[in-house]
């Protein structure tokens, strides 16, 4: 019987979801949905210090922008709950006494400042430097000795074994000796469970089948293996994904720019294209196309074109993207999504409706949302500045007044000015000056928006309406004087 193929999310709250971990999510989710299986997201906030209400909820946010969805966690439930670690005490107690019990691990009395001390004994005569078993066959008596001085245990796991090793479904096979993992603590004094011992439990009890995460936890999963051994527990499948690394090819981090979800929220990245690129960072279709909807990516996947080198982020190719993104987007749902930000800027605009007309005209034009913040600034100034070095010269040029000129005359008798009269228009114009081509449209052009570039034409002269382009082009021409 084939089993359901369960993946799981496991952040620990202690800051923004990084751009790295948002990879994991993804490729954790897209290989459920691939596989009809289930994505669980589970919080690992067993450090107390560190952990925060705020990050969990800010994870728990950027995850659902980012449009992944989960079946089980801390907020929607589950069979397998609770889902937060936190809440999950009674559970890593019990096991840890079972393996108490079968002798597989042992309490260890030594403090900080001895394991340090032993370390830099270690360090000075060139050995490696793991745990040295001080208290793996301490005596009743010499426990009781340690107790009396009020000194509470951890608990470490005896690594006994040869080597370990695995099949990694990106590695291969990866083979650990015994001699480098040492005993290792499971659980600090007071009981709290470290995160190896933790995440076996719950990766067991929550029937994870592949763990997938970043290759940052491979020194990780030896030790966990041994765990699921000393419980006589089969291990799910392990997959480790290459790090993310800045275009100077170390490891990515704040001084290559922003580094986290709500960050590219804010700068107007769409969660469609985040979640693209992001995908694409870890892996590629075999079609070699690069613009996948979620449902390709979802259909596509293939764990054998997992990349096993690392990736560069490429905020060119992220922008480049991201304009794709934007283009495909129909007018409606791009002003919905651009409306507040605007507002937010201060643009006097009442309703996404309202922002249509613009939106269709800087569609084409923008690569993230907030890119839209000064490309509509030209729509809404009273005022056009005429002083920019190279409109002026433009302004200057004697056939410009012909065209101010012409320009007045023949909208003196329109009464409106639209999209689909301004071509007319603008032939009209040429008629009456004699004057056509680049000199003809560059002084409008300027007249109307201070710009040389900019917006189509017909559509902004529409939003700015007849009365508004003629007080424009009077200026210009008192201007060109
Ligand atoms: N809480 C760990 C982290 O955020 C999870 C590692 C894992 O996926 O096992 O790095």
């Amino acid at each position: 019987m084939s089993q359901t193929v369960r993946t799981r999310f496991a952040p620990s709250p202690t800051g923004h979801l990084h751009i790295g971990n948002a990879r994991t999510a993804i490729l954790n989710w897209i290989i459920a949905r691939h596989a009809g299986g289930q994505f669980i997201l589970r919080v690992e906030d067993t450090d107390q210090e560190r952990s925060t209400q705020e990050s969990e909820a800010s994870i728990l946010k950027d995850l659902q922008w980012l449009g992944l969805d989960w079946d089980e966690g801390p907020d929607t439930g589950g069979n397998a709950g609770p889902y937060r670690q936190s809440e999950r005490m009674d559970l890593y107690k019990s096991h840890l006494d079972q393996l108490i019990e079968s002798e597989k691990v042992y309490p260890c009395y030594c403090t900080a400042e001895e394991l340090e001390e032993r370390r830099s004994e270690q360090l000075a005569k060139g050995e490696a430097t793991q745990y040295n078993g001080h208290c793996r066959n301490l005596s009743y008596v010499d426990k009781q000795k340690y107790e009396a001085e009020g000194r509470e245990p951890a608990f470490r796991f005896k690594a006994d074994t040869e080597s370990v090793t695995f099949e990694d479904l990106i590695r291969g096979a990866v083979t650990v000796p015994g001699d480098q993992l040492g005993d290792f603590i499971i659980a600090r004094a007071g009981g709290m469970p470290m995160y190896n011992f933790a995440c076996v439990i719950d990766d067991h009890l929550m029937e994870i089948t592949q763990v997938v995460r970043g290759d940052d936890h491979v020194s990780n999963t030896p030790r966990q293996i041994l765990i699921y051994q000393a419980f006589g527990w089969t291990p799910p499948q392990f997959a480790h994904i290459p790090m993310i690394l800045g275009p100077d090819r170390q490891r990515l981090s704040k001084r290559h720019g922003a580094t986290s979800v709500d960050q590219y929220r804010e700068q107007g990245y769409l969660s469609d294209a985040l979640v693209n690129f992001l995908s694409l960072l870890s892996w590629s279709s075999e079609s070699g196309d690069e613009i996948l909807t979620r449902e390709r990516l979802i259909s596509e996947f293939n764990f054998s074109r997992l990349s096993k080198s690392a990736a560069v982020f490429d905020t060119e190719k992220l922008d480049w993207m991201n304009g794709m993104y934007i283009r495909n987007l129909d007018v409606a749902e791009l002003s919905r999504l651009l409306f507040p930000i605007l507002k937010d800027r201060g643009y006097s605009i009442d309703s996404a409706k309202e922002l249509e007309p613009i939106t269709g005209l800087i569609q084409e034009k923008i690569e993230r949302l907030s890119d839209a913040n000064e490309k509509v600034a030209v729509f809404f100034k009273e005022d056009v500045n005429l002083n920019d070095p190279e409109a002026r010269d433009v302004l200057s040029l004697s056939t410009s007044k012909q065209v101010f000129q012409s320009f007045l005359d023949v909208t003196d008798e329109l009464s409106e000015l639209n999209r689909e009269t301004f071509m007319p228009l603008m032939k009209a114009v040429q008629q009456s000056s004699g004057i056509k081509g680049k000199e003809l449209w560059m002084p409008v052009r300027v007249a109307l928006t201070g710009q040389l570039h900019g917006p189509d034409l017909a559509g902004t002269v529409e939003w700015f309406g007849l009365e508004k382009c003629r007080k424009r082009v009077t200026q210009a021409l008192e201007f060109s004087k």
